[in-house]
């Protein structure tokens, strides 16, 4: 008999923001008693609710359970800066470069944007929250803006175009005279992420799949031919299981010791008013990411996607327990503000409405973990920090290998090595939290 025991279940800390400022949701229906399903795919981030509805498409009629330990869209999905990137962008590398095949890097993750476009038109979402507005690499420093025009080299190499922005340009489209320059990259869809998810939640459940939250899976049993999988008020049989957790693959035992567990942080404004919107200046929408993938990430989204208000993303800390302490949170937040007021001098001093912590994972060598497990159990974890896109791929491509299919998503993510084992506790840590520690400080005004 083959048994995974969950041993941590998700905790956040802070308000989901994106999903704070939506409408509420309807009241959870957590999964009681006894139950049984074709199919059950467990947690419902951008892999879950991919998986799911990858699972509508090729086994019409079965019958499907989602089952998320807290609610749609608080977990990571709510709490990311909802940059859907087509190309390649590498966090643990200086410069985002792909070390891979960077033409095969692109085509996958257009066809994870293609997947949420369909799902936007089938399911009806608000197509305020899937923008395909493009993003800008902002660069406040003259090395940034060097790094600038070496990517949009690069991407020329690979016959990407992109636009180089001055800081004119950059000022009229935030009102920030913060940035040097920026290079406009058209391909990113910008989200709402909290909106996406639910949107694409909502959408399974007229499908008829059940979503079951408020449901952590504590223990998942093969007997005989299928998966037994608790909660604490529920039990659900099932023929295929697929994990969709992220960095949580730990917590059941899977690819223990090689995944580093962070979190980021960010923060939102409140509602910026007319008198507040004049003095800022600057388009209404618009998404800038640090030219270090240390800086910092801000967005300026408007009513039709929460309200007019600007969000800060920036701070990451390691912590292999995943858990994220209220100290990391008060430091993120003091950060967060020097960085906003930087950026803004014309609103410094801004409380802000939401800040918060979000759990991420990445493994040393960039793999994701997209496989079969066991038989009947599939994994799509392990994002690196790009889950829009790749949670969408790994969740798309675990349950086509629940399905027996394959495609060039299945093909590119079961050719990937195992993650790369990571050096032994408790010196890791401290080694790491040092080393973003510094690379924070490195990445300066970015
Ligand atoms: C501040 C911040 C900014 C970010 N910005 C971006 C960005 O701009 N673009 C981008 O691509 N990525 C970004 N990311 C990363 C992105 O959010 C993640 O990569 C993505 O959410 C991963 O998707 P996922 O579905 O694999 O996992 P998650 O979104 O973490 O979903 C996994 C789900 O599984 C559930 N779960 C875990 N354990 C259990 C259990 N035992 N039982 C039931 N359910 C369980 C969790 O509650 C969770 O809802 C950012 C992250 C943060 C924190």
């Amino acid at each position: 008999m083959t048994r995974f025991r969950a041993r941590r279940i998700p905790r956040q800390l802070g308000p989901a923001g994106w999903n704070a400022i939506l409408p509420a949701q309807a009241p959870a229906t957590p999964l009681k008693g006894a139950a049984t399903a074709d199919l059950a795919v467990i947690g419902a981030g951008f892999a879950g609710l991919s998986a799911a509805r990858r699972l509508t498409q090729l086994a019409p009629g079965a019958r499907i359970a989602v089952l998320e330990a807290g609610h749609v869209a608080e977990g990571a999905a709510g709490r990311n800066s909802g940059f859907m990137i087509d190309l390649p962008h590498e966090l643990t590398s200086e410069d985002y470069a792909g070390a891979g095949d960077d033409r095969a890097v692109i085509a996958l993750n257009r066809m994870a944007q293609d997947f949420g476009r369909d799902a936007v038109a089938e399911y009806g979402i608000d197509p305020a929250f899937f923008d395909p507005a493009g993003k800008v690499n902002g660069a406040a420093s003259e090395s940034a803006h060097a790094h600038n025009e070496s990517y949009a080299t690069h991407l020329a190499s690979l016959g990407e175009t992109s636009e180089l922005l001055d800081a004119q340009a950059m000022r009229a489209l935030t009102g920030s005279a913060h940035y040097r320059s920026g290079l406009y990259t058209p391909g990113t869809v910008m989200l709402q992420p909290a909106g996406y998810v639910r949107g694409l939640a909502d959408g399974l459940r007229r499908a008829g799949v059940a979503i079951h939250e408020e449901s952590p899976v504590t223990g998942l049993t093969r007997q005989g031919d299928a998966w037994q999988v608790e909660t604490p008020s529920g039990r659900l049989s099932a023929g295929k299981v697929i994990l969709a957790v992220n960095g949580h693959l730990e917590s059941f035992g899977i690819a223990r010791g090689r995944l580093m567990q962070l979190f980021l942080f960010a923060s939102m404004t409140p509602e910026l008013d007319a008198g507040t919107l004049a003095r800022l200046g600057g388009q209404p929408r618009w998404g800038v990411t640090p030219s270090d993938p240390m800086g910092t990430t801000m967005r300026r989204i408007d009513s039709a996607q929460g309200g007019n208000r600007i969000v800060t993303r920036t701070c990451a800390v390691l912590r292999p327990g995943m858990r994220a302490a209220r100290a990391d949170m008060a430091r993120a937040a003091r950060v967060m503000q020097r960085k906003f007021d930087q950026r803004f001098p014309q609103l410094a001093g801004m409380q802000m409405e939401y800040a918060w912590a979000g759990h991420l994972c990445l493994s040393l060598n960039g793999v994701s973990v997209m496989r079969e497990i066991e038989p009947g159990l599939c994994a799509g974890c392990v994002q690196n920090g790009l889950g829009t896109a790749r949670g969408t791929l790994t969740g798309m491509g675990a349950a086509e290998l629940a399905c027996g299919a394959t495609s060039a998503i299945t093909r590119h993510f079961t050719a990937q090595a195992e993650p790369k084992r990571l050096p032994p506790r408790p010196f890791a840590e401290i080694g790491a939290n040092a080393v973003l520690r510094w690379k924070e400080w490195r990445a300066g005004a970015e």
